[in-house]
């Protein structure tokens, strides 16, 4: 018997499950980043308790059941979502973002830092670049799945974390170390990377997506002298002992390697790579002078010469590079008993992300289906993230923000005039809900 043709309508039906109804949802998403920026998730304290309750109550609203978890004695709160895939063999894709923003300085801003403002097409805020616009964009981009009744390919869990600003003591480290069966992924899709028209290079957008990031490695110098009378100038002086010790830390030669990730990007730009801060910071080992410190009294006298004085060194390692060859072969330039050198964090080296992946062409797929005149590229990025901490458990680390954004904006992050444009964001919606539904 022939089935009647609405039923072959019916069955064909599931095949080519409906779009978003995206006017409603990109609106709702505004609104929402909106409130999300309001929310003041600062770092410290990293009280998130506010910002987990706004989404845990928008994914209940849509039908998930998000866990939320108090790991911190400040509020720091972190959220767990999960929406089941097709194929349970295959280790999930995570999402990962962080709820927690750097301080303002309120006075230097021309809007208020945490009203969230729309103003020619951007929405001003802390937060509104790192990195709640993208903690939006995965959360949005799983409701648009479920909305469409779309069952991804493997399962997707999206990880809202409390302290990314302060390396995740009870973030990613405390969900790594107490729930990692639960959050256990073959990929992560984090921060790090976005599309820009002039960062990488010249005149052409580009999206690059950090498949790596440099080693932090933090270092105090401290000089001792002797304290005198400043009338009386003498060599033993601590600041100018530390001012010499300076000079050649800084001056340490570059032992960079080639990176993998840089020379890839260096081909896919065919050597066309533009000049600024941080394209210089990718292609090499980094040092800058952060801390001075030193005088006696408060205020600090004049005349006064002190028997000790300090310096901090934020230095950047690319993968590969030995931190603690670095910093033996700092110490040997500087070649001064009177100079004490103390490492104050602790770098990690887990590499760079295999770039190979069904994901990683999966995530370029889907960016040429919006930006069809765009070179999808690997970066490495000079900022450390959250994905450290997931290399080294062996997961496949990629960063992106599904934006094209001008250098100009890219620097906003961190400063007192951080926005981003709106069209991009919700651009980047529908980015990263095309490669959610799609097959990797
Ligand atoms: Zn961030």
């Amino acid at each position: 018997m022939k089935p009647f043709p609405w039923l072959l309508f019916l069955l064909a039906c599931p095949l080519r499950a409906a779009e978003p109804d995206w006017p409603v949802i990109e609106k709702r998403a505004v609104e929402f980043l909106q409130e999300y920026v309001r929310v003041k998730s600062i770092n410290p304290p990293a009280d998130t308790s506010a910002a987990a309750e706004l989404f845990r109550t928008e994914l209940e609203k849509n039908g998930f059941a998000p866990k939320i978890f108090h790991t911190g004695p400040n509020g720091q709160t972190n959220l767990l979502v999960r929406l089941e895939g097709r194929d349970r063999t295959k280790k999930p894709l995570l999402l990962m973002n962080h709820f927690d923003v750097v301080p303002v300085d309120a006075k230097a801003w021309p809007v208020d830092p945490f009203a969230a403002v729309i103003r020619d097409g951007y929405l001003w805020g802390r937060g509104a670049m790192d990195m709640k616009s993208t903690g939006v964009i995965h959360l949005f981009s799983l409701i648009a799945l479920k909305q469409t009744g779309v069952v991804p390919e493997r399962d997707i869990l999206m990880l809202c974390t409390s302290d990314e600003e302060s390396f995740g003591p009870y973030g990613v480290r405390a969900m790594i170390r107490d729930h990692w069966k639960e959050i256990e992924a073959e990929y992560v899709l984090d921060e790090g990377g976005f599309g820009s028209p002039d960062q990488f290079s010249p005149g052409r957008t580009v999206f690059g997506i950090s498949v790596g990031e440099k080693q932090v490695l933090w270092l105090r110098l401290r000089a001792k002298g002797t304290a005198a009378h400043g009338s009386q100038p003498i060599p033993d002086n601590a600041n100018m002992i530390l001012l010499d010790a300076i000079g050649k830390a800084l001056n340490t030669p570059d032992r960079g390697k080639p990176n993998e990730a840089v020379e890839r990007m260096r081909e896919k730009l065919g050597g066309r790579l533009a000049g600024n801060k941080f394209m210089a910071a990718i292609q090499r080992n980094t040092i800058s002078l952060t801390t001075l410190s030193a005088g006696v009294g408060s205020p600090p006298r004049a005349n006064v010469i002190p028997s000790t004085s300090e310096a901090t060194l934020d230095c950047r390692l690319l993968p590969g590079v030995n931190a603690a060859e670095f910093v033996s072969e700092m110490k040997a330039r500087i070649n001064d008993p009177r100079v004490a050198i103390e490492q104050l964090s602790d770098p990690a080296d887990p590499g760079v992300s295999r770039m190979d992946t069904p994901l990683f062409a999966a995530l370029r797929a889907a960016i040429l289906k919006y930006h069809p005149e765009a070179l999808v590229t690997p970066i490495l990025i000079p900022y450390g993230t959250d994905s450290v901490e997931l290399r080294k458990k062996g997961v496949i680390a990629y960063g992106l923000a599904p934006m094209v954004v001008d250098a100009s904006i890219v620097a906003t992050m961190h400063s007192d005039a951080e926005r981003i444009p709106v069209s991009e964001f919700q651009t980047g919606l529908k980015i990263f809900h095309e490669l959610l539904k799609s097959k990797f």
